[in-house]
């Protein structure tokens, strides 16, 4: 394993985190996941993350607690801001009992995704003040934040040079938070990248033309590497074991933190000139054409679009594209089959593409049968 110094917080983290958002029985019973957590710390992960939001995930932690080398590890979790200082105080001591540490290493604001909230973490008398008490009572050490907001509400949540990192997306597959990573590196911000092999394309899980593309390595460590390698300012990057086997396919870009070498590069290379299958019907997802009446979030399904077209990435289309309408903030926006062909956004995109076209044709490739509102992971 390596290890980056994660930013102004000075903690020093593995460059992989054990993510517990899939640490939920009955899937996953307290048995499973002590395995789980042994075997990342075999392997030398240093860092746990979970959050309120995650069902009995932090209560499944504070079981094993007492196995644990306690003192070796960072401990993140997460809670959303609240609409007062109490609910927030009462939140920080239930998170801090359920998991049996008497501090939170590391506290992220969780889903700081709209205006609205940003909004809510910024009122002077509410839960920020809950926070900053827990800080000066040594209740939680470092304060960060989580987002899968649209870029500007990240920029403008880092720029109040108020937190010491950031949890984000970002990855080969979708690199419209790139200026948010480097405003974060230049206020050395701590950066944690969530979950690149779910979030990232579903890379555990790849087609047949990805694994070609990325050969010889897995698309899971090309995407690892590309991450780490290129990117001095990017700290550690989460997954979510919930069996002791899925470490298995990580395991090449645990142990690598060189810098991109050539060969790398080939593939990158490679899977750069794959775009060029999509033509003329290319999204650059630039966010252009927005804002859309019936609220569909036009960049992000033809970005789900572009990957199914050019990488054989259904699957994770269709994963992706049935929580539009059901995630609320998390992955806001309605279904392509909303589009009313008003035309508003036409002369918005540069690249002259026909969007409602190519919106229905998402909505062939990707909604699914088993359409509806279904429970998801917030991550
Ligand atoms: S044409 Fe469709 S996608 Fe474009 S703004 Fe109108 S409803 Fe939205
Ligand atoms: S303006 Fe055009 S290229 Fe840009 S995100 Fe929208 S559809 Fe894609």
């Amino acid at each position: 394993m390596r290890f980056r110094r994660f930013g102004k917080t000075g903690l020093t983290t593995s460059t992989f985190t054990m993510g517990g958002m899939r640490f939920l029985p009955p899937r996953v019973n307290e048995e499973q996941m002590a395995a789980v957590v042994q075997r990342g710390l075999d392997l030398g992960i240093n860092h746990i993350e979970t959050a309120r939001g995650y069902g009995p995930s932090e209560e499944l932690l504070g079981k094993i607690m007492h196995t644990l080398p306690r003192e070796e590890l960072i401990i993140t979790t997460k809670i959303a801001p609240t609409d007062t200082e109490e609910e927030m105080w009462r939140f920080i001591n239930e998170s801090l009992e359920r998991m049996k540490v008497s501090c939170i290493d590391n506290f992220d604001y969780h889903g700081i995704n709209t205006w609205e909230i940003l909004e809510k973490y910024k009122r002077p008398d509410g839960c920020r003040r809950a926070v900053e008490r827990a800080r000066n009572q040594g209740l939680i050490r470092h304060v960060g934040f989580s987002t899968h907001g649209p870029l500007e509400v990240i920029m403008a949540t880092i720029n109040t040079e108020e937190f010491e990192s950031v949890n984000l997306h970002y990855y080969y597959f979708n690199q419209r938070n790139r200026p948010a990573v480097d405003r974060a590196a230049e206020l050395d911000m701590g950066v944690f990248i969530i979950s690149p092999a779910d979030k990232g394309g579903q890379l555990f899980n790849p087609p047949a033309r990805l694994m070609e593309l990325t050969r010889p390595l897995h698309p899971l460590v090309f995407n690892a590497r590309w991450l780490l390698g290129l990117h001095p300012h990017v700290h550690t990057l989460s997954f979510g074991p919930s069996f002791v086997e899925e470490f298995e396919p990580h395991l090449p870009a645990f142990d690598d933190d060189a810098p991109f070498r050539p060969e790398e590069q080939e593939i990158l290379n490679r899977l750069d000139r794959q775009w060029a299958i999509l033509g003329a019907e290319k999204c650059t997802f630039c966010w252009d054409c927005l804002p859309c009446p019936e609220t569909i979030n036009i960049p992000e399904v033809l970005r789900l679009r572009n990957l199914a077209v050019a990488f054989d990435m259904t699957d994770f289309g269709k994963y992706r594209y049935k929580m539009f309408e059901a995630a609320g903030h998390w992955f806001p926006g309605n279904k392509a089959d909303k589009c009313t062909k008003c035309g508003d956004c036409l002369p918005r995109c540069p690249e002259k593409l026909d969007i409602p076209k190519l919106l229905f044709d998402t909505h062939d490739r990707l909604s699914t049968e088993e359409v509806g509102k279904r429970l998801f992971d917030k991550e």
